[in-house]
């Protein structure tokens, strides 16, 4: 007789211990609160929201081991001893020698464009995200994309599409002189290609070639343990090596690097940046106490450094990362079933659904995901968010739109907060949405903010 094989699952590497109740409210009501919305759903009171995908930022679960430690906080002005440990840690982990806290992740970007970035320099990066791209722009940088063309075809499969094209950044590099590119700017994974990492591989090619130029290379390390499990998992070599060790040789490679600590640290605010260069730490430890608080806190409460500290002690745990990305691709699972138009490889903090597939009868003027995380919340309370017409912005010279060639609705896993069942209903919902997508009519904006427009835009049915 053949041997069963026995399925032999995963499961959180943690219980529960404290709960937040939530509560599901009826159609009617969300119909009338997304209406005052203004079917942006950054503008929902999270209180009518039932399953919130918003974002992973700030939102996570902390252990019982990070809020034991916010009981310790030293809230002295100068010198805490929170700073101190945080410090340790990031030599530890991240292999800098020189740290600047920072209240959160764009407050490090701000500081970080005004010590290296001149009028008229060129910043390229690995396609774009929001608020390091509007730092970059503010400090009179240019930001170019040099991005591989795999990371604009959602379904493309490459395991690495955030890697940087390096014939791009070459020309870039040979048209505007290495003098004029402060930095590459290189982030890993990549969120608004849908959470997508580079290869250990390209980063050694990428510093290669900005030695070659002169150029500096920094890196946004918000969330570099989910690039690090994905090279452990899909390259060559690292397959025995451990989430800490890979995200040293990764920063090994960079001259600084700035963290929103809301992320990968899994904590509800904070962030840093971190260096090996002298003199950008000097100016920046300088500029920190003007926009954000003396150097020894930045920003923060004493007890949120401690929390951020032992936060990487916990993100570097391989069981952790696994569950997280594994409920991820659960849910990508479930959803294929129903047939729902996705972006591959699933990403490594959010699903990102195909706006410009799951509703092809919208043209883009009627913001295709802004229209469908609106439709989703409706349906059942899941909270999503738009990436694509609306977050791209205008073009500063221009002021056009941009148009992305993804249009995507980005549902966002808060670590260690949801359950399998949870997924399950929100699963349910999108296919619901995807039955009755002929329905589904766009929307017109009524009121567009100047900056970061995603956040707080309104719009209005057609
Ligand atoms: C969240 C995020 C930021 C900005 O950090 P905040 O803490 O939200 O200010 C920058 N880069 C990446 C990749 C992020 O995910």
């Amino acid at each position: 007789m053949a041997k069963k094989i026995i399925k032999r699952s995963w499961a959180e590497p943690f219980k529960i211990k404290m709960v937040e109740p939530i509560k599901m409210t009826t159609k009617e009501h969300r119909e009338k609160v997304a209406k005052i919305a203004g079917y942006n759903t950054f503008l929902l009171k999270s209180e009518d929201v039932y399953i919130d995908l918003l974002t992973d930022s700030g939102t996570n679960a902390m252990s019982d081991y990070q809020w034991a430690g916010m009981m310790l906080g030293d809230e002295a002005y100068a010198g805490s001893r929170n700073f101190y440990y945080l410090w340790d840690n990031v030599k530890k982990y991240y292999g800098m020698p020189y740290l600047v806290p920072t209240h959160q992740g764009r407050g490090a970007e701000h500081l970080v464009s005004k010590a290296m970035i001149k009028p008229g320099d060129y910043i390229p990066g690995n396609m774009y995200f929001t608020t390091t791209r509007l730092h970059q722009e503010l400090a009179g940088g240019t930001f170019v994309d040099v991005i591989i063309d795999e990371a604009h075809d959602s379904q493309n499969r490459h395991p690495f599409k955030g890697n940087i094209d390096l014939q791009k950044l070459e020309d870039l590099f040979e048209k505007v002189g290495g003098k004029k590119v402060p930095y590459v700017s290189m982030a890993g994974p990549v969120n608004m290609a849908g959470g997508q990492p580079f290869s250990m591989e390209n980063l050694r090619a990428v510093k290669k070639l900005t030695d070659k130029y002169g150029v500096k290379l920094w890196f946004d390390a918000t969330r570099a343990t989910e690039n690090a499990y994905y090279i452990k998992t899909r390259e060559k070599g690292f397959e025995e090596k451990t989430i800490a060790y890979i995200l040293k040789e990764m920063c090994s490679y960079f001259d600084g690097l700035w963290v929103s600590a809301k992320k990968d640290l899994m904590v509800n605010i904070g962030g840093f940046l971190a260096t090996r260069n002298k003199k950008v730490f000097e100016e920046t430890r300088n500029t920190v106490v003007i926009y954000e608080g003396l150097h020894t806190y930045g920003g923060l409460a004493g007890r949120d450094m401690e929390a951020m500290a032992r936060g990487i002690e916990e993100m570097v745990q391989y069981d952790n990362i696994r569950a997280r990305i594994g409920q991820i691709e659960y849910c990508g699972n479930q959803l294929e079933k129903y047939g729902i138009p996705m972006v591959y490889p699933f990403g490594g903090h959010a699903i990102f659904l195909d706006a410009k597939r799951f509703l092809p009868h919208l043209k883009q003027d009627l913001f295709p995901a802004q229209t469908l995380a609106a439709e989703i919340y409706v349906d059942s309370g899941v909270r999503g968010m738009e990436r694509g017409i609306v977050s791209a912005g205008r073009n500063p010279e221009t002021g056009k739109h941009r148009y992305p060639k993804l249009e995507l609705v980005r549902l966002t896993f808060p670590r260690r907060v949801y359950t399998q069942a949870h997924i399950d209903v929100m699963v349910e919902s999108i296919a619901q949405v995807f039955e009755d997508r002929k329905k589904i009519k766009g929307l017109k904006m009524a009121y567009e903010p100047k900056y970061l427009r995603f956040f707080q835009a309104k719009f209005a049915k057609l």
